[in-house]
Order: C-alpha cells, then sequence, then structure tokens
C-alpha cells in the first residue's frame, strides 16, 4: 500500500442500471420514461441560442424554480432545484443529517442512501419491510438522527398513504423526514399538503420520471422556506451554479405544459394495470405498484434466469443478486408496443422451459 492511500476517502460506489448503447434494444431497467419530453420542450430547445453560454447561469436556478413553485402553488423560496433529484439528496443529506444517531431508511430501497451515508459518514440503520415489502410506520417511532423513504418505495412501487406518512413525521417532530416522491406522479398523492403543518417535512421530486428528461437532470425539494434556505447555504458553499442554462430554461417549458403531463402520466397508468394482469396471466406474482414500474416474482421459473434470457433477447430489465430479493425483477412500464414484445417473449420462453413452466 502507498503512504497516501491512507488519505484516500473510499467509497463503494452506487452501480446504476446497464445504458446499452444499441437502439434496438427495448429498455425496461432504468425507470426512464417511454414517452419523450412535452413539445414545448422541442420548441424551447429551438429557441436557444448559444450566447446564453457565454454567462453564468442564475444562480438561484430562475425561472425555473419560480415555474415550479408555481405549478405547485407554493412560494420560490419554498422550492430548491438540483442537478437530478440524486443532487438534491445528497445536499439533503449532507445540510439535514448532522447527527450521532443514525439515520433510518428501509433495508429494500433506493441503493444510493447507504451510499451517501457512507460518503458523508453519517450513521444509519437499514430497517426491515415487512413480508410484503411494506413499511410499517411504527418502526420509525424511535429516536434517530433523521428519517428518508421514497414513497412509492422502490423498488417495490408500494405506496404509502399520506395519513401514514404523516404518522411517521409527526413521531420524528426533532429530526427532518424527507419523503423522496421520484414516482409519485403515476397514481400516489403528494403529502405535499403536510409540509404546511410540520416544519420537519421535506418532499423531493424529479424531472427523470414523469417528466421525461432524465438525461436533463433536474430535481427539487419542496417545504418551509427555513429548510430550503439552508438547503440553499449548502449548494452555495459548494457550487453556486449547479443547474445549467439548457436544464433551466427547459425544465421551465416542461412545468408549463401541465396537459401533456397528465396525459403521458395517465397513459403510463393505464399500461401499468393492464401489465399487472397480463404478467399474472404468465405465472407472475406482481406487487401493487404505484410506479412506473413492476416488482414481480415468478411462481416457477428463476428470477436470475429470466433477467439473463431477456437480456439475450435484447430486453433489458433491472435484477439484485441481494438478499430477500434475489428472485424478483423490477420491468420499467414501457409503451403498450414495448410490452407487448415482452409479454409475447416470455409466454414462448416460460412454454419451452419445463422448470419454468
Ligand atoms: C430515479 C430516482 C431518483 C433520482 O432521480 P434523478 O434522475 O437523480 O432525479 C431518486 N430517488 C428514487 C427513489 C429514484 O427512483
Amino acid at each position: 500500500m502507498k503512504a497516501w492511500e491512507s488519505n484516500i476517502r473510499k467509497v463503494t460506489p452506487y452501480v446504476p442500471g446497464e445504458q446499452p448503447r444499441q437502439s434496438n434494444v427495448i429498455k425496461l431497467n432504468t425507470n426512464e420514461n417511454p414517452y419523450p419530453p412535452s413539445p414545448e420542450v422541442a420548441k424551447a430547445l429551438r429557441a436557444m441560442t448559444t450566447g446564453t453560454m457565454r454567462k453564468y447561469p442564475a444562480p438561484d436556478a430562475q425561472p425555473l424554480v419560480g415555474e415550479i413553485a408555481s405549478f405547485y402553488h407554493l412560494k420560490p423560496e419554498q422550492v430548491f432545484a438540483g442537478v437530478g433529484s440524486d443532487d438534491v439528496l445528497a445536499m439533503c443529506f449532507l445540510t439535514f443529517f448532522n447527527s450521532d444517531r443514525p439515520i433510518l431508511f428501509p433495508d429494500i430501497t433506493y441503493s444510493f442512501y447507504d451510499v451517501w451515508a457512507e460518503l458523508f459518514r453519517i450513521p444509519y440503520e437499514r430497517i426491515p419491510l415487512d413480508e410484503a415489502f411494506r413499511i410499517r410506520p411504527q418502526d420509525y417511532f424511535r429516536e434517530n438522527g433523521g428519517v428518508i423513504f421514497p414513497n412509492p418505495n422502490a423498488p417495490t412501487g408500494e405506496l404509502l398513504a399520506p395519513g401514514t406518512v404523516e404518522e411517521i413525521v409527526s413521531h420524528n417532530r426533532d429530526v427532518i423526514v424527507i419523503a423522496d416522491e421520484a414516482y409519485i406522479d403515476f397514481g400516489g398523492e403528494s403529502v405535499l399538503d403536510l409540509t404546511d403543518r410540520y416544519d420537519n417535512l421535506l418532499v423531493v421530486q424529479t424531472f427523470s420520471k414523469s417528466r421525461s428528461m432524465a438525461g436533463m437532470r433536474i430535481g427539487y425539494a419542496m417545504g418551509n422556506r427555513e429548510l430550503i434556505a439552508y438547503l440553499n447555504d449548502v449548494k452555495y458553499s459548494f457550487n453556486s451554479y449547479t443547474m445549467n442554462e439548457a436544464a433551466l430554461t427547459l425544465g421551465t417549458a416542461a412545468v408549463r405544459d401541465r396537459a401533456y403531463f397528465e396525459e403521458t402520466t395517465a397513459r403510463i397508468i393505464r399500461t401499468r394495470e393492464e401489465a399487472k394482469k397480463r404478467l399474472a396471466e404468465l405465472g407472475f406474482l406482481v406487487g401493487d405498484s404505484k410506479a412506473n414500474f413492476l416488482f414481480v416474482t415468478h411462481r416457477t421459473c428463476p428470477a436470475k434466469e429470466i433477467f439473463e434470457t431477456l437480456k439475450k433477447a435484447g430486453i433489458y430489465v433491472r435484477y439484485w443478486d441481494k438478499p430477500r430479493i434475489s428472485n424478483y425483477l423490477r420491468i420499467t412500464v414501457g409503451t403498450d408496443e414495448e410490452m407487448e414484445r415482452l409479454y409475447a417473449f416470455l409466454e414462448t420462453f416460460l412454454a419451452a422451459h419445463a422448470a419454468c413452466d
């Protein structure tokens, strides 16, 4: 070992889903939206010029922050924007989780949480989901340094009702509770309204899923102005210009097109509900997901085998060789055409494999 090695911050990084470069794959592995962004985004893109690149972008992320605020009937001081919700959540960990007590999150959840906790040296504890992969609110009624969970949870898709989230928030008034609502627009009810009554609640959302803009990297946090001010202090101590000019302009155009947003999320919800039926007919046990993905296990065929076979056929889904979920697949909801090709392939494959029928 070299002398300087002991001074290196060693981390085990987050592993993102594969991004195959071939264009003929059916990509159902990273929860991207199968539809393009709003046509208003394309229009705004065509209107952009390189002249704006000469200058630094707005450090306060306007006009995007103002547009998000008006969409959700908030004041701009209640909105913080960042480079995808991954950036926003990392800032939140740095800003709000500074206790010697462990922060709490589910054992089966978004796999970035433990990576940030390790990176920032925040003590943490994973709270097991129940047998049905649901969060038990009472498990979070104890001393801790903060709480974070996705709602709906990932990769399970299980949604907590606002009243259940409120139970967790009200039992944790002395720490910050973060509801990561990356998938809330696919049929869930946001707890944003609760931020009026609970100053310790922060709601984080993203443009990556319901607004079809994963590649632009836009995420945001909403809550009372004090929490947002603390987040901004940390951001300005780190990098004032996290969001580039194109993201600010194109994100603003996306938020303005409410009709397109509502139409495409409704379409994904319809495809998801159909997928629950079709996959069940193929012998899968399908959880009641309220997200743009399904978490499934097959009655007889091992998940790993299905995963590998699908991949060879150019159909990418997500599989984790991890405790409790190593026999599950997470399948992102694609277009109806993509899903039909998935069902057709699975039907043939499962019929041909004696061990898997
Ligand atoms: C996708 C996702 C995010 C992050 O998305 P960004 O692309 O960084 O905005 C955060 N939390 C959960 C649970 C997610 O699934």
